[in-house]
């Protein structure tokens, strides 16, 4: 796969390399791909504070972490992600959703309980499910609703084997799993949010097909290399090395391998891709609109999905910091090419490079709300202040302090710069050093020199209004670049250009939503997720009828496709080159899918 860098050239043409900043534990792949691209390593001990372009954690941030976020800077985590990711929030969101839109469109969740609080109905559903089916067992798996990597997870058929001493969710186990050659396996998806808000949804056109080592076999539901399909668990199996039938050697294909398999066996995946889809962007309205705005944030989520032997969908669970390790030539070539374009999502500009200037413009120019007044004013004096100046350091320092002089690129950097010397007092100006002391408290930041504090305030005055007129958790940072291109807009209302929308395609990451203008206007201001379910249904509805009903309604089908062509102009994921959703409308599928709506 190649990528076109526009981040390495940063260096050469003038801008300062980007920065990354990597929290301890982050997988080597990470600093890897960015290295390759041109980027730079922060280091604390070198740099000034704040002076980095992206800070990428496996853990959440902590909120002064976005209150104090500066606009050339990027999150890998929106706040509040542990409402998708934790089994058992996932499992009551589903279950509320489900609850309120019907099972149709919901109903792709295996049924959940979480114990010990869900311990009564359990009982009742497990006792149910045993007289309907004559006596024999249903399946279930219980998980620690905290844990990840398959650590802690059993299956059962007999509830006296059912045993926990932390939170678990008991989910009814899909025992007729698709198998390929006896082999069980689930999918990895790859998915990037962008936005909450808007909603702007993001799937990468490769996987990662997960696959049990040993062959499935309900009889020995103990066995977990046949039952469950964690590489950190199959790795260690008596079979990762063995080459196995039709599956190989290991235990992991690509997604585009496992799509070549389904063509040979004749499988239609068109539906099954846009399933999947749905699947996902289902899953995110769940919590969507209770995720506080965020815009400099993106996250890369794991979607895991077991296809069952009537090929129908299903979501096991969601990971928000899904494993980057490279355990074989798949991963090496998935997780690389799903970081350099999840890279080329967080759409970096020549401007990010200039981040010392860029802080003093942000003091004139931003309406964020960075939270307190003292937390605005250490990241501000993070900037001004030089710690102890030396090499790769000195030289960004020299840079700061000729900015006064220097003709910027950038002309609203340019004004910033001339707004700060008439900010500053006098003997700031000129100063190396100034001392923080406007609260009359000796901060870490401080040096010896004369006081600036109180100039510096009022020039926060401005700012301040804005926040208070910001709610609580929002967080917008002004767009500091005007975008180089134009991106690609959906083509169906002339009326609505005025308003940016999202790229179709970024490297392999597909936009699937939101996916027509409905969608699109029902994401924009505050999220209506009625509308959004109900054009959901629609598509859906519509790619159903032209499945069952494609002879019979040849020339009907046409018509539909028509004027679904005229309305948008999506693109379907899933295969490698795909096509517009309205051309996949037309297309022959013989793979049928029922739902009904209850919006
Ligand atoms: P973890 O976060 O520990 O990986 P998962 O929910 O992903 O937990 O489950 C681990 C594995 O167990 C999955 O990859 C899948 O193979 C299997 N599994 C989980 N839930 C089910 C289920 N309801 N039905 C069938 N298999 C399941």
């Amino acid at each position: 796969m190649s990528h076109t860098w526009g981040d390495s050239s940063m260096a050469t043409n003038g801008s300062a390399p980007l920065v990354f900043r990597l929290h301890e534990n982050t997988p080597e792949v990470v600093r890897e791909v960015l290295l390759e691209r041109g980027w730079e390593e922060y280091d604390p001990h070198e740099q000034v504070e704040g002076d980095w372009n992206l800070y990428w954690r496996t853990s959440a941030f902590r909120n002064f972490e976005y209150e104090n976020i500066l606009p050339w800077q990027r999150l890998n985590h929106h706040p509040k992600m542990t409402r998708i990711a934790r089994k058992d929030y996932l499992a009551r969101n589903l279950r509320r959703m489900r609850g309120t839109y019907g099972a149709a469109l919901y109903g792709f969740s295996p049924t959940a309980f979480i114990l010990p609080n869900d311990y009564i109905k359990f009982l009742e559903v497990y006792t149910k499910t045993r007289v309907e089916n004559a006596g024999k067992p249903g399946y279930w798996i219980c998980k620690p609703v905290d844990l990840s990597r398959g650590r802690g997870i059993f299956i059962f058929d007999d509830i006296k084997h059912l045993a926990y001493n932390s939170h678990v969710i008991v989910q009814k186990y899909i025992s007729n799993p698709l198998l390929i050659s006896g082999y069980k396996f689930d999918l990895r998806i790859y998915v990037c949010v962008k936005s909450f808000c808007p909603l702007t949804i993001y799937m990468h056109q490769e996987g990662l097909v997960r696959f049990a080592t040993e062959k499935y076999n309900l009889a020995s539901l103990d066995n977990l290399f046949s039952h469950l399909t964690n590489t950190s668990i199959n790795k260690f199996g008596p079979f990762y090395t063995t080459d196995k039938e039709r599956v190989g050697q290991g235990c992991k294909w690509t997604l585009s391998k496992f799509r070549s398999f389904l063509h040979s066996q004749g499988i239609n995946e068109l539906l099954l891709w846009q399933k999947i889809n749905n699947i996902v962007t289902l899953t995110l309205l769940t919590m969507a609109s209770s995720i506080p705005s965020s815009p400099n944030c993106l996250e890369l989520f794991g979607f895991d999905i077991l296809i069952d032997s009537n090929l129908k969908p299903w979501l096991l669970e969601v990971n928000y910091s899904p494993a980057l390790s490279l355990d074989c030539p798949a991963d090496i070539v998935v997780k690389k090419g799903v970081i350099n374009d999840l890279i080329d999502l967080m759409n970096y500009r020549k401007v990010d490079g200039l981040r010392q200037r860029g802080c003093l413009r942000r003091r004139h120019k931003r309406t964020c709300c960075l939270g307190s007044p003292s937390s605005q004013r250490k990241s501000l004096a993070a900037f001004l202040i030089p710690k102890s100046v030396s090499g790769k350091k000195r030289q960004r320092q020299s840079s700061l302090n000729s900015l006064h002089a220097e003709n910027l690129v950038c002309p609203s950097v340019e004004r910033s710069v001339n707004s700060l010397g008439s900010t500053l007092h006098p003997a700031c100006q000129n100063s190396k050093t100034i001392i923080v002391s406007g609260n009359k408290k000796k901060s870490p930041l401080q040096v010896e020199g004369p006081t600036c504090w109180s100039e510096l305030e009022e020039s926060f005055e401005d700012h301040r209004d804005i926040i208070r007129r910001c709610s609580s958790h929002a967080c917008r940072l002004p767009a500091i670049h005007a975008p180089k291109y134009k991106p690609p807009r959906f083509s169906w209302d002339q009326g609505t250009h005025e308003m940016t929308t999202p790229s179709l395609r970024v490297g392999d990451f597909i936009l699937t939503f939101p996916f027509n203008e409905a969608t699109w206007k029902a994401s924009q201001d505050t999220l209506d997720v009625k509308t959004v379910l109900h054009e959901v249904h629609q598509l859906m509805s519509q790619l159903t009828f032209s499945c069952v009903h494609k002879e019979k309604r040849r020339k009907e089908n046409n018509d539909s496709s028509a004027a679904i062509k005229n309305k948008f102009a999506s693109l379907l994921w899933g295969p490698r080159n795909p096509p517009l959703l309205s051309e996949y409308c037309s297309s022959k599928s013989s793979c049928p899918l029922e739902m009904s709506y209850k919006g």
